[in-house]
Parts: C-alpha cells; sequence; structure tokens
C-alpha cells in the first residue's frame, strides 16, 4: 500500500484505515495537534500554558510537538496542576474525551468542562499517540484508567473494528454539540 498524503513512499502505518509513512505520518499528527491548539482552544504565542504530565504516550507527544513546533509558547510541563495559569494542557486522547463524555450520558449527567484546561490530543488516538512514540523512539508509561473508562474504550474499539472511523465521528459530534 502506498502512502495517502506523499503518494510516493510505501505506508507502514495504517491506524483507522488511514495508510502513511512514517514521516506523513508524523507530520499529519503533529498538524492535527497544532490544529487543535489554534483552532478549538485559541491558543495564542506567549499565552502561558501549562502540562500535566503523566508520562502517558499522549502527554510525551504533546511535550514533543510543543518542544519543537511552538516554540514560541511559554509552556511549563508540571506533575500537579498549578490554576496560575492561563491554559492547562490536559493528555486526554481522542478516547479519553469520547468515553468522559460517554460515561456522563450512562450515568445521565450533564457534561461540562473547565474552560482552563485544553485537550489538544482530542483528535488523537491511543493507537496514534503510541505509534508517535514509537517512531521517535520516545519512552511512555501506559495510562491508568478506571474500570468504567476501560470498559467503555473496549466498548468504541470493538464498534471501530466493524466501522473504521467511528471514533472520529464521535468526537466531531460532541464538538457539534459543545457549541450548541
Ligand atoms: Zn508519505
Amino acid at each position: 500500500m502506498i502512502c495517502r498524503k506523499c503518494g510516493k513512499r510505501k505506508a507502514t502505518v495504517n491506524i483507522s484505515s488511514n495508510p502513511y509513512c512514517q514521516g506523513c505520518f508524523l507530520k499529519v499528527v503533529d498538524k492535527r495537534i497544532r490544529k487543535t491548539l489554534r483552532v478549538d482552544y485559541n491558543v495564542k504565542i506567549r499565552n502561558t500554558i501549562m502540562l500535566l504530565d503523566d508520562n502517558s504516550a499522549g502527554a510525551i507527544v504533546l511535550k514533543n510537538v510543543l518542544d519543537n513546533a511552538l516554540r514560541n509558547y511559554n509552556f511549563k510541563v508540571l506533575k500537579r496542576i498549578n490554576k496560575s495559569y492561563n491554559k492547562i494542557v490536559i493528555p486526554a486522547t481522542l478516547e479519553d474525551y469520547v468515553s468522559d463524555y460517554l460515561g456522563a450520558v450512562f450515568r445521565g449527567k450533564g457534561w461540562k468542562k473547565n474552560k482552563k484546561e485544553i485537550f489538544p490530543l482530542r483528535n488523537v488516538l491511543d493507537a496514534e499517540a503510541e505509534k508517535y512514540c514509537m517512531i521517535k523512539k520516545l519512552k511512555f508509561s501506559k495510562k491508568e484508567r478506571d474500570k468504567y473508562m476501560l470498559d467503555i474504550i473496549k466498548m468504541l474499539d470493538n464498534i471501530e473494528k466493524s466501522y473504521p472511523g467511528v471514533k472520529f465521528s464521535m468526537m466531531k459530534s460532541i464538538m457539534v454539540m459543545e457549541k450548541l
């Protein structure tokens, strides 16, 4: 299979039916994160932002992207939330974001996010964050999640197997509802 972005190199990464060569895959993930920061969260140069570092693949990817591409941002990596920052970057992947939402739906609860907290990885899958780390040879630890979250993610994985792309569709739909 050929990479769908450059149309030249062999596709060696294929997550959610998106075949890419390694170089294009890294670029695509990078671009998606930067777009989410800029468009969804209106993060500007010189905003003070902190990254909550839990050593998960997502946190490592964010550290990498913020370090390399967004050198101009005034950001700090901290292990614990410090409320003095304008924006707090939560390393939650698409699966975390969607399962958090579904968890609220299943419990019959409302769902509201703290305005200071931003989720630049909400358009990045777990598998994509892990692959990004593996290609760049960055070490990460397995994410700790409670059983309820894990059960919902398992359910999502099952639906995704029959309907590739459904996770991205759910994320899109949540974003539409957030704007209502
Ligand atoms: Zn390519």
